[in-house]
């Protein structure tokens, strides 16, 4: 049934329901369920269809977010899907992972308000499943025919199979390159299937591979093929590598037996949950079963790893981060379902070094307080004398960040312009870098981001490569008449 909207105040917010913690944390299922077809429609029309949306504005791709809400409060789910998918190439994606506290919903005028946002990102998970359920999501193939350029993408994250997506439909071949074994770079490897079941990034990957986008796995640009040899191959190139290099903690003990990187853990269990053979996780190394778990770090990639050591059946699982809860990184919605899981954390704790005899038994912390803020306008933590502690561990995952890797060395690509940082130069307007015909997108770009903004620049790219090879085309085109 047609709902109205503005019923903000007499409707009570509400998500899909939440399985209880005790049987979220003994499997890596989705924690969330779908809403049914009355509870989306009754959530939708809570929306205020505000003159100014700054839930609209927030939102890195800048959604059409109060007329999706309206159609689906309406019943016109076709509708709000065409509107949906199209500022938006993952929405089903976005719906489940996007920080939505941080942006669209953090923003929603009844929010702040008091009354509680409108519960979009689920909404927009809703309308997409049940697109995909209704065959209402097409494969990207041209709408106007081939054309004969080729795009080369490097990286099959959400950066280069978004812009893989665009140039598809715009009648380009497109070659997208991977050191992986499967697409979908961190929505594959990195996130677990808790926040995102891996279904999910095949079943797109699937319809690029039958629009014709051609995939070459296992093919790492640098060892199998340098960037010139690239760029000579194709029309245009997009470097969308993310960011990989984890920042380390060199402290007295860091190099003991069972202290490892987040990645390293986090995909030996995202390979296990796909079914591959993984040789470190059966013979016990990266597997939490059992044992006591110290993560470091108060990220979102933090929370992955805690919430996967709980899964695996660790006995204790603590989290040490060296500020307070307010003002950690991390998603504060993903903090309260860690801590609903039987997670600790210690806040304002410092690792200094760690204990043991060829394996680690113990991280040695000291106490932090906040203190004066920096520059940044961000409490500095300012160490309390005499108040260091040890807290046990068996396992100790670093999860403290990732830099970008040295692309111009590895690429065999010294004209290839990197900031201070290490993420590749672009120009802000044509999204080339230093190289004529190369492009960047992603966190290779921005430094290690959201999806939701790889998705938004891998968007940019190929639009603005489109335009490339037009300038490129029309010329030629003039000199033949
Ligand atoms: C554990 C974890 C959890 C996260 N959780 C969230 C979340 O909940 N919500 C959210 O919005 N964001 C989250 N993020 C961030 C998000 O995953 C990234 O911002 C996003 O994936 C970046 O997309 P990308 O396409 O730029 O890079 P990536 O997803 O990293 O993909 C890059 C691809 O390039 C490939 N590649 C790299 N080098 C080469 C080479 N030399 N040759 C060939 N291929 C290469 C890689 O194999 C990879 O497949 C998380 C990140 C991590 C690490
Ligand atoms: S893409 Fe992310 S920020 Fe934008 S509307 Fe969807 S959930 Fe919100």
């Amino acid at each position: 049934m047609a709902e109205k909207m503005l019923k903000f105040v007499q409707t009570a917010q509400a998500m899909p329901e939440k399985r209880m913690a005790a049987d979220r944390a003994k499997d890596f299922d989705e924690i969330y369920r779908e809403f049914a077809a009355q509870k989306a429609a009754e959530q939708a029309s809570r929306c205020s269809q505000c003159g100014v949306p700054f839930c609209q504005v927030h939102c890195p791709l800048h959604n059409n977010i109060p007329d999706w809400l309206r159609m689906t409060a309406e019943g016109r789910l076709e509708e709000a899907y065409e509107l949906s998918q199209a500022t938006n190439t993952f929405p089903e994606v976005c719906g489940r992972i996007c920080p939505q506290d941080r942006l669209c919903e953090g923003n929603c005028v009844i929010e702040q308000s008091g009354h509680g946002t409108v519960t979009i990102g689920a909404i927009e998970k809703y309308i997409t499943e049940t697109a995909w359920a209704s065959g209402w999501v097409k494969s990207p193939k041209p709408l106007h025919g081939e054309r004969p350029q080729s795009i080369g993408i490097v990286g099959a994250g959400p950066a280069g199979l978004a812009a893989a997506d665009k140039l598809r439909r715009l009648g380009y071949a497109v070659h997208v390159y991977d050191r992986y074994d499967r697409p979908g770079g961190l929505l594959i490897y990195g996130i677990p299937n808790f926040k995102l079941e891996k279904d999910v990034v095949e079943r797109r990957s699937k319809l690029l591979a039958e629009a014709g986008v051609q995939f070459h796995m296992n093919f790492e640009v640098g060892r199998d093929a340098t960037l010139d040899e690239l760029r000579k191959k194709h029309d245009a190139v997009l470097i969308a590598t993310g960011v990989y290099k984890a920042r380390d903690i060199q402290a007295p003990g860091s190099g003991l037996q069972n202290i490892v990187p987040a990645m390293t853990y986090l995909t030996a269990s995202n390979k296990h949950g796909l079914g591959d053979t993984v040789p470190e996780f059966e013979n016990g190394q990266l597997n939490a079963q059992g044992k006591k778990v110290v993560v470091i770090g108060g990220g979102d990639t933090a929370m992955d790893c805690v919430r996967t050591a709980v899964r695996q059946g660790a006995t204790a699982v603590h989290c040490l981060y060296r500020r307070d809860k307010a003002n950690m990184p991390g998603s504060l919605r993903e903090v309260k379902n860690a801590e609903e899981e039987g997670v600790e954390f210690v806040w304002l704790s410092l690792p200094k070094s760690f204990r043991g005899e060829g394996k680690v038994t113990a991280v040695h912390a000291g106490r932090m307080k906040l203190g004066p803020a920096d520059a940044s306008g961000r409490q500095m933590p300012v160490e309390i004398e005499g108040a260091d502690f040890d807290q046990p561990a068996d396992l100790v995952i670093k999860a403290l960040g990732f830099d970008p890797e040295d692309l111009a060395q590895d690429f065999k690509a010294p004209h290839l312009e990197v900031t201070r940082w290490g993420t590749v130069k672009i120009s802000a307007r044509s999204k080339m870098t230093s190289m004529p015909g190369v492009f960047a997108a992603g966190d290779i770009v921005r430094g290690a981001s959201l999806v939701v903004w790889a998705i938004r620049d891998g968007r940019d790219a190929a639009a603005a490569i489109h335009q490339y090879i037009q300038a490129k085309a029309q010329p030629a085109a003039q000199a033949a008449e």
